[in-house]
């Protein structure tokens, strides 16, 4: 290919990061932008990681969207990177190749019986109401008791699902399979619960206060003397949070259906169960407190997302090394033409729209480099992909699976209902349409 030719850019992961990274990039008048995805669908966590009640953060994906409206972008989904494709081919192939993977894992507690049946992260549960294909089901015939570890916005997220009335819930985009399993459950008790006091939590306010007015619940708190707390000393959300949770347990009726009980200043020391989690043990972190036995039939531990290794990429700690955006090796050395945005970059911390800053200056960078550097000659990608077989879906797929969805929502009344079988969406996939 000449080196006259306008640059081309590789994003991996078309999730917000991936694509305020994208909106940033065409913002300039040359560059072209071939967006990557394991899945046929784009959006990444705001599809499968934001609550499905929470419709307005949803609304983001609209404006995300119209990135694919340039004719300088390319949707090229269910291409696996590290299996359909290297990271030396996208890197022969583009000027600039940026990884904007996210956090696909999480971290885990260490502790005995947190592998019992019954146990798992919060993370495999939101991916599962939200319709993620991978997702394992959640049965939840005879769920009353379900303890969350963690007191972060996510762990804020599963208690609140857990806690409304399923029919509060069909108005969401969740999948058929799980508004359905949800009412088989009989939640009485959800315990939240923090390492440390509600001042420290980080959860913020508006999300702990919609969680504290889910209709219809009791609440309580327990490990911490909430008069005790010095507000003086507080940051503004903190002493917020603190007031919001004082508020609603003396507000609390005195009989409910069901119950949210924080409980601060524990941790979990071991998830006992015959065959399956029935009970969690959890012990004192701050004097005076006790330790204390919760009985649960379902444990989320809620305690962070981490980043996965891209092979071929340099990682370190959950993150790929580097600075300001540039990926770096791991002994500190440049990698030229390699960029991270969004939480591969800066780690499973901040809001979809902290992706928007974190994208502007990655791509910063990265245009001042194309600017600088020498041009090189690149290999043509779509034909090596074509020659084994790898045939990527499209925008016209994905609007295919967009159009789907919707028209199952209105079967329901909700504005959409996710598809969430692989065999599905993959049928509304045609690599093939054939002679129109
Ligand atoms: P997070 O805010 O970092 O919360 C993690 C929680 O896990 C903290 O309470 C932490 O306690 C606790 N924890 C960590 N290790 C633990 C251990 N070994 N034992 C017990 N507890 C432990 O993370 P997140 O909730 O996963 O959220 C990730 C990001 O997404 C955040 O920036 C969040 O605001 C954002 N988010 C936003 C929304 C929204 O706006 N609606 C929804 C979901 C997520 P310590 O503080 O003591 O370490």
């Amino acid at each position: 290919m000449p080196t006259d030719e306008p640059p081309r850019v590789a994003i991996v992961g078309a999730g917000p990061s991936g694509l305020f990274a994208a909106a940033a990039l065409v913002a300039h008048p040359d560059v072209r932008v071939d967006i990557f995805d394991r899945l046929p669908t784009p959006f990444g966590l705001l599809r499968y990681g934001v609550a499905p009640d929470h419709a307005s953060i949803k609304a983001v994906a609209t404006t995300l969207a119209r990135v694919f409206e340039s004719e300088r972008v390319r949707f090229l989904g269910l291409v696996e990177f590290g299996r359909d494709v290297t990271a030396a081919e996208l890197v022969a192939a583009y000027d600039a190749v940026i990884y904007a993977v996210g956090a696909a894992d999480d971290r885990h507690l260490g502790i005995p019986g947190e592998d019992l049946p019954g146990s798992r992260s919060a993370r495999q549960f939101v991916a599962w109401y939200s319709g993620h294909p991978d997702a394992e089901p959640q049965p939840m015939a005879g769920v009353h008791d379900a303890v969350v570890i963690g007191v972060g916005n996510v762990a804020v997220d599963v208690a609140r699902i857990l806690l409304k009335e399923p029919a509060a819930l069909s108005v969401t985009d969740m999948p058929d399979a799980v508004l359905a399993a949800l009412r088989e459950a009989e939640i009485e008790h959800v315990w939240l619960v923090g390492r440390r006091g509600p001042e420290h939590a980080t959860f913020t306010t508006p999300e702990l206060r919609e969680l504290l007015e889910t209709p219809g619940i009791g609440i309580t708190v327990t490990g911490c003397d909430l008069d005790a707390i010095d507000d003086a000393v507080l940051e503004r959300h903190a002493r917020a949070n603190v007031a919001s949770i004082a508020r609603a347990v003396a507000d609390s009726p005195a009989t409910a259906d069901r119950w949210l009980h924080l409980l601060f200043w524990h941790r979990p020391a071991g998830l006992d169960g015959e065959g399956r989690v029935q009970a969690v043990r959890f012990e004192p972190t701050a004097p005076g407190a006790e330790a204390l036995t919760v009985p649960a039939d379902l444990v989320l531990r809620s305690i962070g997302y981490r980043g996965v290794p891209l092979p071929g990429v340099p990682y370190d700690e959950g993150r790929i090394p580097n600075l300001e955006g540039r990926v770096l090796e791991l002994d500190g050395s440049a990698r030229p033409g390699e960029y991270a945005v969004g939480w591969i970059k800066r780690g499973p911390v901040g809001l979809i729209g902290s992706n928007k800053k974190d994208a502007a200056e990655t791509v910063a960078h990265l245009l001042e480099d194309l600017a600088t550097q020498p041009r090189r000659l690149l290999t043509d990608l779509d034909t090596a992909l074509d020659a084994r077989g790898v045939r990527p879906s499209d925008l016209a797929d994905w609007r295919r699976i967009d159009e789907a969805e919707i028209a199952r929502g209105g079967i329901r009344g909700s504005e959409r209902t996710k598809i969430e079988a692989w065999h599905d969406l993959l049928d509304l996939v045609r690599h093939d349409p054939g002679p129109a």
